[in-house]
């Protein structure tokens, strides 16, 4: 499987980067070595001194397709998740500073939060539905698919034209303000409207 990740969909987050509005979705990946169980700790990497928590939507592809059309889009998954893309910012800067791709920041082992599934039939609309993310019981980030500049549907038509979706594959689509620093012994849990969908422990 891959795990497709979409850059600045959120202009509350645009705003706290100091970043452009894109013209088109930015998208990179992280390979499936980057994934992280929710019962799993996750280990600060050696090689940055601040690492991002960034809490996403996840929507989880049910059937191989390419050059999907928006209006069919809702053919290609039946589970909404929510996951962690954590990002070695201080990493990542130097990066793009360079013009370098990101996915030493990005991509590295543990990267991936990837918590439950729901069925997407839960919701009444895709298109609002709440989430947060909780470090040690305090509400640190706050989003809504309604302000995603690229719906979900849209974003299944964008990245298929270019990569094949295949069964498992998981997209992060991006996450609102609010990213901050992790610590040693920080708890970061994150929900759907009211519901836990993953807990882990920072190490
Ligand atoms: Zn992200």
């Amino acid at each position: 499987m891959k795990i497709i990740c979409i850059g600045r969909n959120y202009t509350d987050h645009i705003a706290e980067l100091d970043n452009e509005r894109p013209e088109h979705p930015i998208i990179f990946m992280k390979p499936d070595t980057a994934i992280l169980l929710k019962k799993q700790p996750f280990f600060i990497p050696d090689f940055s001194n601040d690492v991002h928590h960034e809490v996403e939507i996840l929507i989880k592809i049910s059937r191989v397709g390419k050059h999907i059309d928006r209006k069919f889009a809702h053919k290609y998954y039946n589970e909404i998740g929510l996951g962690i893309d954590f990002t070695a910012r201080d990493l990542q800067q130097e990066l793009k500073s360079k013009g370098l791709p990101w996915e030493k920041a990005k991509s590295f082992d543990g990267a991936a939060v990837i918590g439950d599934f729901i069925p997407k039939g839960t919701f009444k609309d895709l298109d609002k539905i709440g989430f947060s993310l909780k470090k040690n019981e305090e509400i640190v980030q706050k989003g809504n698919t309604s302000l995603m500049l690229w719906n979900i549907d849209a974003l299944i038509e964008y990245v298929s034209k270019y990569f094949t979706l295949k069964i498992g594959d998981v997209i992060f689509t991006g996450t609102p303000s609010g990213v901050a620093k992790v610590n040693p012994n920080d708890r970061l849990s994150g929900f759907i409207e009211e519901k836990e969908i993953f807990s882990i422990k920072v190490k």
